[in-house]
């Protein structure tokens, strides 16, 4: 029984510490007030100057979370040596490897979903329908999945794949919840082999 009940601390202590420091990038920007400038989701997004600060926000709230992971990292500590030591434990893996990878993106694992390269390719994008050499007199890029593309005149602008905006998502609650908690952000495509 208690073996039973070992395991289910554990595992809620893991589910604590795995949510927890994504708790910034998963509920931070999603309620109404933060997306009047944006389409619903999962419709494209015209660039603009809020959909590259979105991109710098959706930035700071992924690092944000190397700070909230303090929080189940200390508890999970106190919780191994003064109270249930299975939830402590889960606590303490969960949180622990959340650090650990993204630490790693800073030694050149896989980059964020969300970088200020990306930011600055939107913005450059931008000013280019704007010029002369556009691809189109009215051209207007807009964000789709699978890279920006003209609205106007449907020519592929760049391949740059879509990460999750922080908008609210269209699918039912505990879905888009998951979803996201599996992404962690990261476009859900994969792209077939386009030719260039
Ligand atoms: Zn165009």
């Amino acid at each position: 029984m208690s073996l039973i009940a070992g395991v289910g601390f554990f595992a809620l202590g893991g589910c604590i510490g795995h949510i927890l420091p994504r708790f910034p990038f998963l509920m931070m920007s999603r309620t109404k007030g933060f997306n009047t400038h944006f389409p619903r989701h999962p419709e494209a997004i015209p660039l603009s100057p809020q959909l590259t600060q979105r991109i710098l926000h959706m930035r700071m709230f992924y690092w944000m979370g190397l700070i909230v992971v303090l929080l189940p990292l200390i508890l999970g500590l106190v919780s191994v040596r003064w109270g249930d030591a299975a939830f402590g434990f889960g606590l303490w893996i969960a949180s622990g490897w959340y650090l650990l990878n993204r630490l790693q993106s800073l030694f050149g694992g896989q980059t964020p979903p969300w970088t200020k390269k990306m930011a600055l390719e939107l913005q450059v994008l931008s000013n280019q329908a704007e010029q002369p050499g556009a691809c189109c007199n009215w051209a207007s890029p807009s964000w789709q999945i699978k890279g920006v593309v003209c609205m106007n005149c449907n020519s592929k602008l760049s391949n740059m794949l879509r990460p999750d905006l922080g908008r609210k998502r269209s699918e039912r609650r505990p879905i888009g919840f998951f979803r996201l908690l599996l992404s962690d952000g990261y476009p859900m495509v994969s792209l077939p082999d386009e030719e260039e």
